[in-house]
């Protein structure tokens, strides 16, 4: 059986090299065990017959029972088309065929009695139903058991004739060379620890249900089995890892950790900053290496947290360095940085891809040797030609930016493995942080620094941007500065800077008295900096952007944000860009600008940015509006998991579940050799054999 699983699709017996070959291309079924676990995407109850006088344009699939009265055919080339006149004692409806008909016409008789299957159209003042399925009626009741499973098809396959029914077939095919009886990929002890159906049980339901009742538990066990073994998978990684790597021992709490804290923090820790620190003092002192995600909405004050681990680590001997998405948020970190630092004796520097190259000759090699503490800087961080002489711990600001291998090639940089902590603002729901970073630790900062006001997010049309720039006027003239943002989407580059580049001439206008600077992707780094720094300075009072300015800049007096053309960003997006204010003790304001036509699914969008401020919650929505394998971060770490059947925000619960029953296992068993466990072992080994092992390298 293990071998007839990874056989190609192209020896199953009415499949063949042509349809083999469409079915990889389209939807990657290449092997007998990828048909298996293509699974239908809905059913429909096929018990229920109804009579054609009941039939509306507005059904879904129905079933109707009768017979061909006549056929004819009308039209001419690309309108020709087959009509079927189909009566019960009620009435009579059309079937429409515009392909394959001289098939039809042949394989249907007239007076025969069948059972038609179909979705009914309107047309003009009638209905009819086109390209129906039908069948002989004690054929079709040998079939059809009640529900009938629906696969996906693309175009391509159904010109191939691979459509919905010739895959239940092709199933149907395949599990009866398998005698319907399938290896079983749970042991016996989470079998019966769980309950689950067999997997054989559960696979001849799921393609073939024999009622809702059996379809039900087909689905539970199928999730399961997805989600349990990447959380076996994970879990095991991330004990392994324990066990065996060795981490930089930082026990010491020292003078520069102590000094800072006491003498040159401007303000108090709030209570969220103060646990997460405590947690970070117990990784880097335990002898274990640490890998923690540190989650905290914008402008919770993260930066402050990352400086007194990196203090820690100094004071341990060790080098820190701090990895940023963009330079200029490189930049603001080590200026940041310096400023907290500027009566102590600690030495930073800062390396970007736009750092000369005279610079760079004089950083690198102090860097090798240990003259230099800490290290700030962009992707030119994880060039090979930056060593350390003893980095103690790796900071990846912002990770969503930065794919998995560029964060582990950070952490390659060291004999020993550095204590790792990364970064977001992006919050990730927690059934994708378990699903995803599964092995690292997590600390949220769940509160912000005091005395900040909520930010008032207002949704507008673009059609009145009079009162717009009224009220813009009004924030400016009360001391305040304004980010205006327009999206960039890499399709319509050039529309994108043509709309940027319109609002600059319309703002400059409209706000004659006042400076207007403007930064975006196209500019040269400096251009682009010395633009920023006009707006940090407080010599320009607005600020034209693409989302350049997406992460991390902190300009405390700019209290308001307009986001243009809002309907084109993702929710998170959105969020993100909305934390840029806030920061002062100012009343801040987003203001959404959009057109009048929206989508639904844009205007809650929308909706959920205006009712709440609460990254969490606008990640589980985005969650739910997206679907996990768009979100943001899963996609750019290329970590995208192909989830089969189960749905991280639908089934959150046996995730759970799964991850629990995971756990013990490996709690008594943790290198899965119990015989008893050899399957899950066997199972793990198949799944995760061709796979990046992401438990490992996050
Ligand atoms: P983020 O979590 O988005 O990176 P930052 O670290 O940039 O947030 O912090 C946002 C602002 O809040 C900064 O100006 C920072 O100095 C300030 N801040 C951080 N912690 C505190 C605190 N405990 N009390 C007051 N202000 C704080
Ligand atoms: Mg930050």
């Amino acid at each position: 059986m293990m071998d007839i699983d990874k056989r190609s699709l192209m020896y199953l017996p009415g499949v063949g090299p042509k349809k083999a070959e469409i079915l990889r291309k389209e939807v990657n079924v290449a092997s007998f065990e990828d048909l298996l676990y293509y699974f239908p995407y809905r059913y429909v109850d096929r018990s229920r017959i109804y009579s054609i006088r009941s039939v509306t344009g507005d059904m879904p699939y129905i079933q109707l029972k009768g017979r061909i009265l006549s056929f004819e055919t009308l039209g001419e080339g690309r309108t020709k088309r087959l009509i079927a006149r189909f009566a019960d004692d009620t009435g009579v409806i059309d079937l429409v065929w515009f392909k394959g008909i001289p098939y039809v016409r042949e394989k249907y008789k007239i007076g025969q009695e069948y059972i038609v299957f179909g979705k009914p159209t309107e047309f003009g003042r009638a209905c009819n139903i086109p390209h129906p399925d039908i069948d002989p009626v004690e054929q079709a009741e040998k079939v059809t058991g009640g529900l009938t499973p629906f696969y996906n098809t693309t175009e391509k396959m159904k010109k191939s004739f691979l459509n919905s029914r010739v895959i239940q077939n092709l199933q149907y095919t395949l599990l009866h060379i398998l005698n319907w009886q399938l290896p079983e990929t749970l042991s016996d002890d989470v079998l019966q620890r769980t309950g689950m159906v067999s997997l054989s049980e559960a696979m001849k339901n799921i393609h073939f249900p024999q009622s809702d009742e059996k379809l039900k538990t087909a689905r539970l066990r199928l999730k399961f089995d997805e989600l349990f073994f990447i959380q076996l998978n994970i879990l095991r990684t991330a004990a392994y890892r324990k066990h065996t790597l060795k981490g930089l021992l930082c026990p010491i709490v020292g003078t520069h950790f102590n000094n800072f804290y006491k003498e040159y923090l401007p303000f108090d820790l709030t209570d969220a900053q103060k646990r997460v620190v405590r947690e970070i003092r117990a990784d880097m002192g335990s002898g274990r290496q640490m890998n923690r995600l540190l989650q905290g909405d914008v402008g919770s004050g993260k930066t402050l947290v990352a400086l007194l681990s990196m203090l820690l680590a100094i004071d341990n001997n060790y080098q820190a360095c701090m990895m940023a998405p963009t330079e200029i948020l490189a930049h603001q970190h080590y200026v940041t940085l310096m400023n907290f630092l500027q009566d102590m004796n600690i030495r930073v520097v800062l390396l970007t891809g736009s750092t000369r190259k005279k610079e760079r000759q004089r950083i690198l090699p102090a860097i090798a040797a240990g003259e230099v503490d800490i290290v700030i800087g962009t992707h030119a961080l994880i060039e090979e030609t930056v060593v350390f002489a003893s980095l103690g711990l790796a900071i990846v600001d912002e990770q969503h930016r930065f794919g998995v291998e560029q964060r582990s090639r950070l952490w390659q940089k060291n004999e020993n493995v550095p204590h790792v902590l990364v970064m977001t603002a992006t919050p990730i729901p927690r059934t994708l942080a378990m699903t995803l970073y599964g092995d690292l630790d997590v600390s949220v900062i769940d509160q912000l620094p005091p005395g900040r006001k909520p930010i008032q997010t207002l949704h507008r049309y673009d059609n009145r941007k009079a009162e717009l720039y009224d009220f813009l006027k009004k924030e400016i003239r009360r001391g305040r500065q304004v980010y205006v943002v327009y999206p960039m989407i890499e399709e319509s580059e050039k529309l994108d800077y043509k709309n940027l580049e319109e609002g600059f001439e319309v703002f400059k206008e409209v706000f004659a008295e006042y400076n207007v600077c403007m930064v975006h992707g196209r500019m040269k780094p400096a251009e682009k900096e010395s633009e920023m720094q006009k707006f940090i300075a407080g010599q320009a009072h607005i600020l034209l952007a693409t989302t350049v300015i997406e992460v991390g800049v902190n300009v405390p007096n700019a209290s308001v944000m307009v986001i243009e053309s809002a309907e084109r960003f993702g929710l998170s997006q959105l969020h993100q860009l909305r934390g840029r204010v806030g920061r002062g003790s100012e009343q801040s304001y987003c203001i959404l600008v959009s057109s009048y036509k929206l989508s639904a699914d844009t205007r809650r969008r929308l909706e959920i940015m205006v009712q709440t401020n609460n990254g969490f919650e606008i990640a589980e929505e985005d969650l739910r509006l997206r679907g996990y394998g768009d979100l943001e971060g899963t996609r750019q770490s290329g970590v995208g998991i192909d989830l089969k059947i189960a749905n991280l925000s639908a089934d959150a619960q046996i995730l759970q579940y799964a991850r629990d029953i995971a756990a013990d296992i490996l709690a008594a068993d943790p290198e899965l050799t119990l015989p008893m466990h050899k399957p899950l072992l066997d199972r793990l080994k198949t799944l995760f054999a061709h796979k990046v092992n992401w438990g490992r390298i996050s």
